[in-house]
C-alpha cells in the first residue's frame, strides 16, 4: 500500500530505547539467549500492597471515567508532597494533572508551552523522546552538549552560549537518563536563575528522583523554595513508574502554574482523557502508604546500588571511560572511535548484539553517537555477564 506520511510525522523517529527492548524481546522469543541491558525499566514486580489495593479498587468499581486531570485524592497527595519538599503550601491540586505516564506529561507540557519558531535547550545527552516531543510541538530542540569533566551535565554558561532570542525553555532531567548524573542544588539554582532572568520555561523531568545513591537528589522544587514567584516558570514532571516499579501502569503527572495546568487538561481532554482509573487508584496507594513505599523503594534502590557498584568496579578495572552514576540505573560508556564510523556507539551496539548477545542502547538515541547506554535494571548475573562481554568487545 502506498502511504505518504503526513507532515506531522514525516520527520518522526521511532523511540530508540523502546526499539532496542523490542528487538531484544523478539530475539529472545526466537530462542536466542540475549542479555537485555537496553530496557530502562525496573525488573522488580510492583510491590504486593499496591497490587492488592488495585484489586480492591477494581472490585469497588474503579472502572469508569474520572476527571480528565485525575482523581482528587491523588492530585491532593501529589500537591501535598510537593509542598512538603518546598516547605510551603502554595502548590494545590489545581496545579496537578495526572497523565498516562510521565511521557504524556512531558508531551502535554511541551505542546502547551512551545510552538513554531520556538527553540528549547536540551542538555545533551538526553532521553531520546525530548527531541521528538519538541519537534511534534513544532518547536526546535537545541542540543546543548555537556562536558565530559562535568559528567556531561550542562552549566549556565553552556546554556547561555546556545541561547538565541528565540529560546523559550530548557528541559532538565536529574538524575539524568542516560548518564545517571545528578545536578546539585546549586547547579539547579544557577540554571533556574538564568531561566528566570531570560523568561524561559523550565521543564524538570524528575522521574528518577527517588533512585539516588549518594543522598537525596534535589528537585527543582528545592531550588524554587522560598521564592514562590519562580514557580511561575517551572513545570515539574514525575510519576510512579521507576521508583515504584510501576512502568506498565502508566501514571505520571505534571505540576505547573494553574493556568498552564488548565491548558494541559484541555489538551488531554482531546487525547486520552483521564489516565486509567484503576492505575490512578494503584498510584494513590503507592503515594499514601508511605512507610510501606519507603521500605519497598529502599530495597529496590539498595539492589540497584549493588549492581551499580559491581558493574562500575568491572569497568574501572578495565580502564573503560564511563560516567560515574549517582542516580537512575544507567551506565553511560564511551566507545573509542574505530575506523571512520560516524556513529561508533551504534556500530558497537550492533556488533555486541550480533556477536555477544547483549542489547544496549546506542548513544545516537541521546545525540551522543560515541557512547552507549547500559541499563542495570536487570538481574545481577545478567548485569555482570553483560558488562564482562562489553569489556571484552571493547578489547580490554
Ligand atoms: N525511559 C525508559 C528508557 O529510557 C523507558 C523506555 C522509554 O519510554 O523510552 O529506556
Amino acid at each position: 500500500m502506498h502511504y505518504t506520511p503526513s507532515p506531522n510525522v514525516a520527520e518522526l523517529e521511532e523511540s530508540a530505547t523502546i526499539a532496542v527492548s523490542a528487538r531484544a524481546k523478539a530475539l529472545r522469543a526466537a530462542g536466542r539467549a540475549v542479555i537485555d541491558l537496553g530496557a530502562g525499566e525496573p525488573d522488580f514486580p510492583t510491590p504486593t500492597f499496591i497490587r492488592e489495593a488495585a484489586k480492591r479498587a477494581l472490585d469497588a468499581g474503579a472502572t469508569r471515567y474520572t476527571l480528565v486531570e485525575g482523581i482528587q485524592p491523588l492530585r491532593e497527595i501529589i500537591a501535598a508532597r510537593a509542598n512538603e519538599r518546598l516547605g510551603v503550601t502554595s502548590v494545590t491540586s489545581g496545579d496537578v494533572v495526572v497523565s498516562t505516564g510521565s511521557k504524556q506529561s512531558l508531551f502535554n507540557s511541551c505542546f502547551v508551552l512551545f510552538g513554531p519558531g520556538d527553540e528549547v535547550l536540551v542538555p545533551t545527552p538526553a532521553w531520546t523522546s525530548y527531541y521528538q516531543i519538541l519537534a511534534l510541538a513544532r518547536a526546535r530542540p537545541i542540543a546543548v552538549r555537556g562536558h565530559r569533566e562535568n559528567s556531561l551535565k550542562v552549566t549556565p554558561d553552556d546554556l547561555t552560549r546556545a541561547a538565541t532570542p528565540r529560546t523559550r525553555g530548557v528541559m532538565l532531567n536529574s538524575p539524568t537518563n542516560p548518564t545517571g548524573a545528578v545536578y546539585s542544588l546549586d547547579e539547579l539554582r544557577a540554571i533556574l536563575d538564568l531561566a528566570e532572568s531570560r523568561g524561559w520555561w523550565v521543564i524538570s523531568d524528575e522521574i528518577y528522583r527517588e533512585i539516588s545513591y549518594e543522598s537525596e537528589a534535589p528537585s527543582l522544587l528545592h531550588a524554587v523554595a522560598g521564592e514562590a514567584s519562580l514557580r511561575d516558570r517551572v513545570v515539574i514532571v514525575d510519576g510512579v513508574a521507576k521508583a515504584y516499579a510501576m512502568t506498565g501502569w502508566r501514571i505520571g503527572w505534571s505540576i505547573a502554574p494553574a493556568v498552564v495546568a488548565r491548558a494541559i487538561c484541555a489538551l488531554q481532554s482531546h487525547t486520552t482523557s483521564n489516565a486509567s482509573t484503576l492505575s490512578q487508584h494503584a498510584a494513590l496507594c503507592a503515594l499514601s502508604s508511605r512507610e510501606q513505599s519507603e521500605t519497598a523503594i529502599a530495597e529496590m534502590v539498595a539492589e540497584f546500588r549493588r549492581r551499580r557498584d559491581a558493574a562500575a568496579a568491572l569497568l574501572r578495572a578495565a580502564c573503560v571511560d564511563f560516567i560515574e552514576p549517582r542516580g537512575a540505573f544507567y551506565l553511560f560508556i564511551r566507545v573509542p572511535q574505530r575506523g571512520d564510523a560516524a556513529e561508533p556507539g551504534a556500530a558497537f551496539a550492533r556488533e555486541l548484539l550480533d556477536t555477544r548477545d547483549v542489547a544496549v542502547v546506542p548513544g545516537t538515541a541521546f545525540r551522543t553517537p560515541e557512547w552507549i547506554r547500559v541499563s542495570y535494571a536487570a538481574p545481577m548475573d545478567d548485569v555482570l555477564e553483560g558488562v564482562r562481554r562489553i569489556v571484552a568487545q571493547l578489547g580490554r
